[in-house]
């Protein structure tokens, strides 16, 4: 137990830690790029904004929360998604007064307590960005663009996306009726999870990974069939918009997402070489969100995309990612002067912005030296009685192996001509 992290968490280590930075740092590029700026909101809400903001009868919400009392006997909710979290933000600090639309983005942990397999995990990390303000399908086409543009500069290849409208309040409740009807007629085929959810929330069946749900709901209408003719424009609009900046995509009636708060378009992207837990990313319109929270009717649109997933299918498709940055000296001692020398040096060498190093363990030379190159350290500064008493250091090349003597002050400008 000690030893060991939680189920469905992990640790990530120096070494791995790289490959993060590189997916936050390509996000962070993206963000910027396209006008989102960061949005940092707490790991934990009050459980009330999860029930209203994601909706009760979602999976997410009814058996997936970490929620607990606080000792102010108030619920809280560790996190499982950052949209509400947003939408609460947006809310509380006047944003929709200000010019919209408002664009921001968020990286980090979220949580959820799912059934733990490959890909899926009980913290796992998200990036997502969120647009309110904006009901105009170029945003939404604009969103999804910005999914796959985040994709394309990872260099990740061969993704799937899938793309739909479940309609508005207007016309969802029509198809709502005609999937029930449909569902109704075929209750016992269905597994027992969809069963309870027809009548709470029938468009979640359609999202059933169960074989035999799949099957059996193969020919059930789709909200597409059933869009009013505003919603039905801003699909093809999106669509067209999308065709305009040459984003490919296939239209997927089936398409719901497991959160209730999706208007219109909804979105995700596959990627089925990684197994069964094939959703990289998804996300969509969100336009009765803010009001469902007590603010006014403002649209809404936004993605999240999951990170563990990315790296997954990054390292599948033999991405070489960024690993430890080498150092660039090395310095290594013989003896309590020289150390004293050396730790010196190596303070000032960090102080010009040369990542630098010295032993800690009472090396022997050849220990150091051996170290060094573990470290992968691009030079080494030699220090012995010998180069103490003449005032040099002697300057190893650990690529090209070439050694050469310098004055101790000519050592900054040594190392600066070799660089990184
Ligand atoms: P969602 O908020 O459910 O739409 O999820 C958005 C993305 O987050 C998915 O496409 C996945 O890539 C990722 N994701 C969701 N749940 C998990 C999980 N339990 N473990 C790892 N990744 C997840």
């Amino acid at each position: 137990m000690l030893t060991r992290v939680p189920k469905g968490t992990f640790d990530v280590l120096p070494g791995e830690v790289e490959k993060w930075q590189f997916l936050e740092e390509t996000a962070r590029r993206l963000c910027r790029d396209y006008g989102y700026r960061e949005l940092r909101t707490p790991i934990f809400e009050h459980t009330e904004l999860f029930l209203r903001g994601v909706g009760d009868t979602t999976d997410v919400v009814e058996k997936e929360m970490y929620t607990f009392q606080d000792k102010g006997g108030r619920s809280i909710s560790l996190r499982p998604e950052g949209t509400a979290p947003a939408a609460r933000a947006y809310l509380e600090h006047g944003l929709h007064a200000g010019p919209q639309p408002v664009k921001v983005f968020y990286i980090g942990p979220m949580f959820r307590y799912a059934n733990v397999q490959a890909g899926r995990y009980r913290q796992f990390h998200q990036f997502g960005i969120e647009v309110f303000g904006s009901g105009d399908p170029l945003v939404d086409a604009e969103v999804v663009a910005m999914a796959m543009e985040y994709y394309r500069r990872l260099r990740l290849r061969d993704m799937e996306l899938h793309i739909n409208s479940v309609g508005c309040p207007h016309c969802r409740p029509v198809h709502r009726e005609k999937l029930l009807e449909f569902l109704r007629e075929r209750l016992e085929q269905l597994c027992a999870d969809c069963r309870s959810r027809v009548h709470r929330n029938p468009l979640r069946v359609l999202d059933c990974k169960e074989e035999e749900c799949r099957r059996v709901t193969e020919g059930a209408p789709t909200t597409l069939d059933y869009l009013c003719s505003e919603c039905r424009l801003h699909f093809e609009q999106t669509l067209s918009y999308l065709d305009e900046v040459g984003v490919q995509y296939v239209v997927d009636g089936r398409l719901v997402r497991g959160l209730d708060y999706y208007t219109r378009t909804a979105f995700e992207i596959m990627m089925p070489e990684i197994g069964a837990q094939s959703s990289i990313g998804g996300g969509g319109r969100y336009d009765g969100l803010v009001a469902q929270l007590g603010g006014p009717a403002v649209p809404g649109i936004g993605f999240a995309i999951g990170l563990e997933r990315v790296l997954a299918a990054l390292e599948k498709q033999g991405a070489v990612l960024p690993g430890r940055e080498s150092l660039q000296v090395f310095v290594a001692v013989v003896g309590e002067e020289a150390r004293r020398t050396g730790f010196k040096i190596v303070q000032e060498l960090r102080s010009r912005g040369v990542s630098a190093d010295l032993d800690t363990q009472n090396r022997s030379l050849k220990a150091q030296m051996k170290y060094a190159n573990r470290l992968q350290a691009a030079m080494v500064a030699i220090i012995g009685e010998e180069e103490l008493k003449r005032g040099i250091i002697q300057l190893r090349d650990m690529e090209s192996g070439q050694q050469h003597e310098v004055k101790i002050e000519e050592l900054y400008s040594a190392v600066a001509k070799r660089g990184r």
